[in-house]
């Protein structure tokens, strides 16, 4: 049996690593762009207009300009890659999707407005128990026993027939053609997408942290 909390764990080890690297990274860009004369952090309170202040200014621009557009860049490249492959119709997405909301917690926010709760709601209907769930993907559901997430409720799609085919593929939903639409998603060996996710995570990781890191920084810098 494939052990997917030992995957789990060894995706946050690399993420780890990534992470830090990443950091080392962008600190790299913005002492850069840092004027001679300043010898204080990029943290610090500067007075407006000061060297200082401007060298915060220009730090924000490049998050803005320069490192938000290369994510974007990259992530659509991972997006395009994507189109490579094709799903080998193996109906685990079908038969149980997760969620850490409740029924009535989604329909709560499809009533507000939400659309991804609204189109998961017009998809997917409660498994009546969590035994029933964990016959389709018993890996999936143990890896969330390890990692102690309780907060999870399991769907199915009706429309999966018993030859677990799609009884409408012509007609199936958006987030059914999207899926799997972002490479850290946890897939099963079986998936058509999972080389897919193996090749390219190494990328979508970097972006994960790059996007957690100028966050960190767009809250930090104040001015
Ligand atoms: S509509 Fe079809 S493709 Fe979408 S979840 Fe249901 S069975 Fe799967
Ligand atoms: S898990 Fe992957 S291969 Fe299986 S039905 Fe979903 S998209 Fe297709």
């Amino acid at each position: 049996m494939n052990d997917l909390s030992s995957s789990l764990n060894s995706l946050k080890k690399r993420y780890r690593d990534i992470f830090h690297t990443t950091v080392d990274e962008i600190q790299k860009r913005v002492e850069e762009i840092k004027p001679a004369e300043i010898s204080g952090d990029i943290f610090d309170t500067y007075e407006k207009g000061s060297a200082g202040f401007n060298w915060q200014k220009n730090v924000l621009e490049m998050f803005e300009n320069d490192i938000s557009r290369e994510i974007f860049r990259k992530w659509n490249e991972i997006l395009q890659y994507r189109e490579n492959f094709n799903c080998s119709g193996c109906a685990t997405c079908c038969n149980l999707a997760c969620s850490e909301f409740s029924p009535p917690q989604l329909e709560e926010k499809a009533q507000k407005g939400d659309k991804f709760a609204s189109q998961f709601m017009s998809i997917f209907i409660p498994y009546n128990s969590r035994g029933d769930a964990e016959k389709v993907y018993p890996e999936y559901l143990k890896m969330l026993d390890d990692a102690k997430e309780t907060e999870v409720y399991f769907y199915h799609c009706p429309k999966l027939n018993e030859c677990k085919r799609c009884s409408d593929y012509e007609n199936r939903p958006q987030i059914c053609r999207d899926f799997p639409d972002n490479p850290l998603s946890i897939l099963p060996e079986s998936c058509g997408f999972y080389q897919w996710k193996q090749e390219v995570e190494p990328v979508a990781l970097m972006l994960h942290a790059m996007v957690e890191i100028i966050d960190y920084y767009k809250q930090k810098i104040c001015i």
